[in-house]
């Protein structure tokens, strides 16, 4: 009986003090607990941060080279004759504001084309390279510096497969085909090219361009001369300034559609090839041709 009565008194001492020191952490626990979240929204949004656009394979819309085509020299391509198809394609770009004209031309008329590009440009203007992609037209090497010189096997490699990085950087995959500057055939470049199993496009409708002297209506009556289903046409729009290419090339759009044309990207060509099934191989020796 003595025992209960202690141990009620000692509940009656303990109690209160046990129920103040219980108050002041639920106390101290809710504070602290408040202003941890005021403390939260105090806080500035971290800022958000893009992942950097990589030259991925989102954008990398270069498909293999048809094993046939694969270290092929063509300057034409065999198609069907239901096909009444031309190839246009651009040499020496890219360079902002020509490469540009050309392009909106071509956007204008919903034509899709090809350009043979030049490594040192692409190093320059790589915003113009992704244009050319994201508009959806084809894009090939064309060297890094444009010799026409007789080049050592280290010489036409850094000119061809520095081009082909730079180009990878940019879009995300290197290109399989080659135009050798000035179509030359044998001054190194085109037996590298050969070498790497790119396919050697040259051309079968020369505009000349590169003629300063010539008019928009001379490209067009050059052109003309050579048109044929299969073809592939010769322009730039580098270099330098291409105005009188620029000027002829919605008039030749107009001509070709009036003759029943359709246009496509030298990949789309070579895919419509119907008759040629000889598949050139690669003689190991090429490489000692340097
Ligand atoms: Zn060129």
């Amino acid at each position: 009986m003595l025992a209960d009565r202690r141990l009620l008194l000692k509940v009656i001492t303990i109690a209160p003090i046990c129920a103040a020191a219980f108050g002041f952490l639920a106390a101290t626990f809710f504070h602290w607990n408040s202003l941890k979240k005021s403390d939260k929204i105090a806080l500035p949004k971290p800022p958000v941060v893009e992942p950097s656009p990589k030259p991925s394979s989102k954008l990398n819309l270069i498909k293999p080279l048809p094993l046939k085509y694969q270290g092929k020299v063509f300057e034409k391509v065999n198609v069907p004759p239901s096909e009444k198809v031309i190839a246009l394609t651009f040499d020496d770009g890219p360079l902002p504001n020509s490469t540009e004209k050309v392009l909106k031309i071509l956007k204008d008329n919903q034509i899709k084309a090809t350009f043979f590009l030049i490594g040192r440009n692409v190093q320059l203007h790589p915003e113009v390279v992704k244009k050319v992609l994201l508009e959806g037209h084809a894009i090939g090497n064309h060297s890094w510096s444009h010799p026409y010189n007789h080049q050592t096997l280290a010489g036409a490699a850094r000119e061809i497969d520095k081009t082909s990085e730079v180009i990878a950087k940019v879009i995300g995959s290197k290109p399989n085909l080659f135009r050798p500057p000035g179509g030359l055939m044998h001054n190194g470049l085109s037996e590298y090219a050969k070498y790497r199993k790119m396919g050697i496009a040259i051309w079968s409708a020369d505009s000349q361009d590169y003629i300063k002297s010539h008019t928009p209506q001379q490209l067009l009556s050059n052109i003309f001369k050579q048109v044929k289903p299969g073809g592939i046409v010769l322009m730039h729009d580098g270099g330098t300034r291409r105005t009188n290419t620029a000027l002829a090339l919605p008039i030749l759009i107009e001509k070709l559609r009036k003759q029943g044309y359709r246009f496509v990207t030298l990949p789309e060509l070579i895919n419509l090839d119907s008759k040629s099934t000889t598949v050139e191989k690669l003689k190991p020796s090429i490489i000692s041709k340097f």
